[in-house]
């Protein structure tokens, strides 16, 4: 992600086009703690720029102070597009044989047990097409 793009991705912003293993808050945090503004292309990253963002990746360190209050228990949201998935059986549409269950779906509902009922309902269907 970091190297240097062709002149397509070049031109897009770092809050576009980013690593999606994080979420757009995290990456947000991310590029400030580096001093890069998000509203910078790729393109337009200096070497240092990318030398302090990589050490960010990289090297950055956190201290805990506490646990998150009551009620900010909630999914990750973001996952594997239902609409990839046939919604009946779990299964890839695009690799047969291969199912998914759970959390790692695009799903998320409020917490109170919906989220860890939908993962074992789901992992429930994906057993009973399986058997
Ligand atoms: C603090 C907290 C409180 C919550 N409270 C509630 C609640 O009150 N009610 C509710 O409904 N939901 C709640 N949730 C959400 C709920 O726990 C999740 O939605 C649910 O556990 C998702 O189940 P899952 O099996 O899809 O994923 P997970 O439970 O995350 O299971 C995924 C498993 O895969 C393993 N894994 C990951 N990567 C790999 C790998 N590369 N190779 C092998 N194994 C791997 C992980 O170690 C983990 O064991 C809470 C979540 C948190 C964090």
């Amino acid at each position: 992600m970091l190297r240097t793009f062709g002149s397509k991705k070049s031109r897009r912003l770092l809050t576009g086009e980013y690593p999606r293993c994080f979420t757009a808050k995290l990456w947000q945090h991310l590029t400030e703690r580096a001093h890069i503004s998000p509203q910078k292309r790729w393109g337009e990253l200096s070497e240092r720029d990318r030398n302090r963002l990589c050490a960010i990746l990289t090297g950055d360190v956190y201290q805990i102070e506490g646990r998150g209050k009551n009620k900010e228990e909630f999914v990750t949201r973001g996952g594997i597009d239902l609409e990839s998935i046939n919604l009946t059986t779990l299964e890839a549409r695009r690799h047969r044989g291969l199912y998914f269950a759970g959390e790692l779906l695009d799903v998320d509902g409020i917490t109170g047990g919906f989220n860890l009922q939908a993962a074992w309902s789901m992992a429930a269907v994906v057993a009973s097409v399986l058997n």
